[in-house]
């Protein structure tokens, strides 16, 4: 039987996890669901953002769906306790080194762009951000004080040969299944580990993927051209800080934050982490408005990745899409619905 741990999480996690759990039941009944606290919630009953329960159990599933964590009361809790601190834990123990994240305009929602119609309608790219190194993570780091009295802040950005090719490996395979082409965005010009970056994944493209269209961008000239003409790209390859920032950034190209679903995965076999990109909004916590779509397509995403089910995936997407063109809208997007009656627009259309 194939089994998803659920992560409900802080805020409007739990809104919207439980929509996806709604739609999860209905499509695949025989998927064995788990629920456990997890971030801000944990800590308050247990003392911890991530249990050690939790954490195996997350690692013998073969999907984990959290929907968000953290939120201003937590503010105060020593960071090795954060909320946020139990989300970096669970995908460094997961091992999740590649986080994809789709950024699809669907038709009827073209208008929601920032960008004119023209530009974003029609768009379907796929950022794959190293997701466990780089400069988040690499030693030394930290904040010393000078013996001027001054104050002097060090990241380290640190990447080696394995870890840029298991990355690409992941751009690669998925670029073969859409469109071939992946462009690879790093610094090459003024970063030593840019020029590595380039010099591994053309040595990789070379032996691995000769038939894949690859092209290398500079990332300053990805983000300008990610809003002059987003179609250009299908897979974008990049490393975890400008991955963090032109994931983003193409987030907005699509409208709203409550429609962008996300993946992190690891070594093939191993089990998935899925998540919609937003936070816990509590802004809107609690009052059954939130868009539980983001939280809808991750599941989808979940049933392409690592649950076997690509067809359902297709399903549950184009009902997603189906309920758009309907008109069907969250205040998010300029409409009514809250967050159940949104799932049963998406379900009246499966
Ligand atoms: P946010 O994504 O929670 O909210 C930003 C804005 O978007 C808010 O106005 C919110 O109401 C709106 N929004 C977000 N998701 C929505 C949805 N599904 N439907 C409708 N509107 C939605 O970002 P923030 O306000 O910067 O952060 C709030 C908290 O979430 C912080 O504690 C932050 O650390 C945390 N956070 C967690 C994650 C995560 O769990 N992966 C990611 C980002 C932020």
């Amino acid at each position: 039987m194939p089994t998803l741990l659920l992560l409900p999480g802080d805020g409007i996690g739990p809104e919207v996890t439980a929509q996806a759990e709604r739609l999860a039941r209905r499509v695949l009944p025989e998927l064995v669901i788990e629920t456990r606290p997890f971030g801000g919630t944990s800590y308050d009953t247990i003392g911890t953002p991530l249990s050690e329960e939790t954490l195996a159990l997350a690692l013998a599933s073969d999907a984990v769906l959290m929907g968000a964590v953290g939120g201003p009361q937590w503010s105060g809790v020593p960071r090795a306790s954060r909320p946020e601190a139990g989300l970096l834990a669970l995908r460094s123990a997961m091992g999740v080194y590649a986080n994809l994240r789709p950024a699809l305009c669907f038709p009827a929602l073209a208008d929601a762009s920032t960008l004119k119609r023209e530009v974003v309608e029609g768009l379907d790219l796929m950022i794959v951000r190293e997701l466990t190194g780089g400069v988040y993570f690499g030693q030394p780091r930290g904040v010393e004080t000078l013996p001027d009295g001054q104050k002097r802040g060090v990241d380290t950005q640190v990447y080696t040969t394995l870890e840029i090719e298991r990355v690409s490996r992941v751009a690669f395979a998925l670029a073969e299944g859409r469109r071939n082409k992946v462009t690879s965005c790093e610094k090459s010009n003024v970063m030593e580990t840019g020029q590595l970056w380039r010099e591994v994944v053309t040595a990789l493209h070379r032996r691995e993927f000769p038939g894949v269209t690859l092209e290398h961008m500079l990332a300053d000239n990805a983000a300008m051209q990610l809003v002059k003409n987003p179609r250009q790209f299908d897979v974008i390859l990049t490393d975890n800080l400008f991955g963090d920032i032109l994931s983003d950034e193409a987030a907005q190209l699509t409208g709203s934050l409550g429609m962008l679903p996300s993946a992190a995965l690891g070594a093939p076999g191993s089990p998935g982490l899925y998540e919609p990109i937003h936070g816990s909004a509590p802004d809107i916590a609690g009052r059954g408005v939130a868009n539980p779509l983001a939280a809808i397509l991750s599941f989808a995403m979940a049933l392409q990745w690592s649950l076997g089910q690509p067809d359902l995936a297709g399903r549950v997407t184009r009902a997603v899409d189906a309920a758009l063109a309907d008109g069907a809208r969250t205040r998010d997007l300029g409409g009514t619905l809250g967050t159940a009656e949104m799932t049963d627009a998406v379900l009246a259309h499966l």
